[in-house]
């Protein structure tokens, strides 16, 4: 009899066993396919063509749908910068390396009729000094964003979308954005730029729109 119970006690215990093993297999592979990821910082990084393969990119949520902006719909109206639930808006402009000329003369870069081609204050289109240029060999320059001095105005991006190859554009950097229901962004966006992706593609990358 206690054989009996030992075996049946153990077979349920098992079992117990089993079923949670699935359980939290399921619940890992649906997790893993939820996971948000936010852009690369490495210098060079093109606009991140796997994140899952990439080493350098950080899980930052576990969300269904997050927002997102059209770059082929975005008029660059400044309102990111200005509506963003957040002090420093989660709007960030971003480089798609591939599409830029890596002009000398970038208009993203320098204000219309700068007095220099250099690196002062004054000639910059960018008002918080987000943007570094890097010299590559003549006459080429390669642009790179610190994400952390961008408010998202978007004045860049409408130098580099009028001028230039359109290479710059804004996007919303899951790695700070608090995923509100209701973005109050998206509520004064002109454009309807503003959307709701699937979280396992989180951004619309120009290159990749393409
Ligand atoms: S509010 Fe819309 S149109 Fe204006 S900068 Fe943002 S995404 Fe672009
Ligand atoms: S969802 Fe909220 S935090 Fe994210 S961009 Fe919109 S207002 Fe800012
Ligand atoms: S010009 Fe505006 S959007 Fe462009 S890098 Fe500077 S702060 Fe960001």
């Amino acid at each position: 009899m206690s054989i009996f119970f030992n075996r049946r006690s153990f077979l349920r215990t098992c079992g117990r066993s089993a079923i949670l093993g699935c359980a939290s297999i399921i619940a890992g592979i649906l997790l893993t396919r939820r996971q948000i990821h936010a852009p690369c910082e490495k210098q060079s990084c093109s606009g991140c063509i796997s994140y899952r393969k990439c080493k350098h990119t950080r899980k930052v949520s576990n969300e269904t749908f997050v927002w997102q902006i059209n770059p082929n719909k975005c008029v660059q109206c400044g309102q990111c910068a200005t509506h963003c639930v957040l002090n420093l808006s989660a709007v960030k402009c971003v480089h798609s390396y591939s599409m830029c000329g890596y002009c000398k003369l970038c208009f993203g870069y320098f204000q219309p009729g700068a007095n220099a081609l250099n690196e002062g204050a004054e000639n910059q289109v960018c008002p918080t000094g987000a943007i570094k240029r890097k010299f590559i060999e003549d006459p080429y320059f390669e642009y790179h964003i610190e994400e952390e001095l961008c408010n998202g105005c978007g004045k860049c991006v409408k130098g580099c979308n009028t001028f230039g190859n359109g290479s710059l554009h804004l996007q919303v950097s899951h790695d700070l954005c608090v995923n509100c229901n209701e973005c109050s962004i998206a509520k004064a966006c002109p454009t309807n730029a503003f959307v709701r992706v699937p979280a396992d593609k989180p951004y619309m990358f120009k290159h990749e729109l393409a």
